[in-house]
């Protein structure tokens, strides 16, 4: 089959957060597109409602449906996002982090090789680089995972350059920095159960669910005490899975690219954009570092743009947060109590 954007591509996790975006967008360049996804923390009726794919429920680890889904469908490349992202329970829960994220995607590469599709855009994270050396980090900074989270993608990476040498299987590796944002036409966007990352819990504060807003650590070595993240919006990652899926399906080899904004921001400021935005004030609490938060880590990204020719459009902090903030109200007015919830996302 010559690929083209009629393609079908199998995006696993296509259920989750940033792969409900990549589907997206996807279908927005006229590929048609297959989920394979277990909905332990994605969300059917996200994609019922505003994906429209093909939504297989299943394991990345279950062979035989791999298989099956290879032999029935003429899939051209697959973008791989499954996988479990709570860098604190990968810490108390190692097993469960190695046996989803390595042990899952070595099946599905494995399906994928003998089923003869050998292009792959693989979901990985700043995570890999550990404490960072210099910043704003280039993808040749050393790779020295602080948490199994990190190691597990790290493994997987080291697979990618072990399948490329002996079985030409390419890959696009991207190592996103903070996912943020949602769908500006509010389809789909940021919903985790258990919820731990900074920009939903601001909201989930602001629309009331939440008495208060922490700061984990004000004692850091940056401009205002407080750490110092790269908040990258979701659409235009998505962006980026689409233009190295192209790389690869015009016969590009495999390679790695950072995806991030360029520009930190404090937690102080993000609380305070988010405030303006709502135009609620809310309670902010000052409390104690969180383990293993490094005080900085903003990418480049300069590659991506060269290489990729990827251009992300929605830079400006405040098209992030507005269009997040945007899809939270709207999808707490529908879901009513959090806590009612049915079942939730990881990336
Ligand atoms: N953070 C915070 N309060 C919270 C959640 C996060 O101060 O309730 C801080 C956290 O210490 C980090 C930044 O916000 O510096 C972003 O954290 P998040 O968990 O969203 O992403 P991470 O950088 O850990 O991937």
């Amino acid at each position: 089959m010559s690929p083209s954007s009629h393609s079908t591509i199998l995006v696993t996790g296509g259920a989750g957060y940033i792969g409900s975006h990549a589907v997206l967008a996807l279908q927005a360049k006229g590929y048609n597109v297959v989920i394979l996804d277990n909905l332990v923390y994605g969300h059917q009726d996200i994609v019922e409602k505003n994906l429209k794919a093909e939504l297989i429920v299943g394991d990345t680890s279950d062979r035989a449906l791999l298989n099956e889904i290879f032999k029935t469908r003429e899939i051209a490349a697959v973008m791989h996002f499954a996988a479990y992202a709570y860098v604190g329970e990968s810490v108390t829960n190692p097993a469960k982090y190695y046996h989803n994220n390595v042990v899952g995607t070595l099946t599905l590469l494995e399906a994928m090789q003998e089923a003869g599709i050998n292009k792959f855009v693989f979901s990985s994270t700043c995570a890999t680089y550990g404490i960072p050396e210099t910043v704003p980090i280039p993808e040749t900074h050393p790779q020295n995972p602080i948490n199994p989270y990190g190691a597990s993608k790290l493994m997987v990476e080291r697979i990618l350059q072990d399948f490329d040498i002996a079985y030409n299987l390419k890959s696009v590796i991207f190592r996103y920095f903070n996912a943020a944002g949602a769908d500006p036409q509010g389809r789909t966007g940021e919903d985790h159960n258990p919820e731990t990352h900074l920009i939903p819990l601001i909201l989930l504060t602001a629309l009331g669910k939440r008495d208060a807003i922490k700061i984990f650590g004000t004692d850091y070595p940056t401009r205002d005490g407080t750490c110092i993240r790269d908040y990258i919006h979701v659409a235009d990652l998505a962006q980026a899975h689409v233009l190295g899926l192209e790389y690869l399906l015009a016969g590009g080899g495999s390679d790695v690219f950072n995806l991030g904004n360029g520009n930190g921001f404090t937690v102080r400021e993000m609380i305070a954009t988010a405030k303006a935005i709502t135009e609620k004030d809310f309670t902010v609490q000052e409390t104690d570092r969180r383990l293993g938060d490094p005080a900085m880590l903003v990418g480049s990204s300069e590659k991506a743009r060269q290489i990729l020719n990827w251009q992300p459009q929605y830079a400006d902090l405040n098209d992030i947060i507005s269009h997040a903030w945007q899809w939270h109200q709207q999808r707490h007015d529908k879901l009513g109590e959090q806590a009612n919830r049915p079942n939730s996302l990881a990336s």
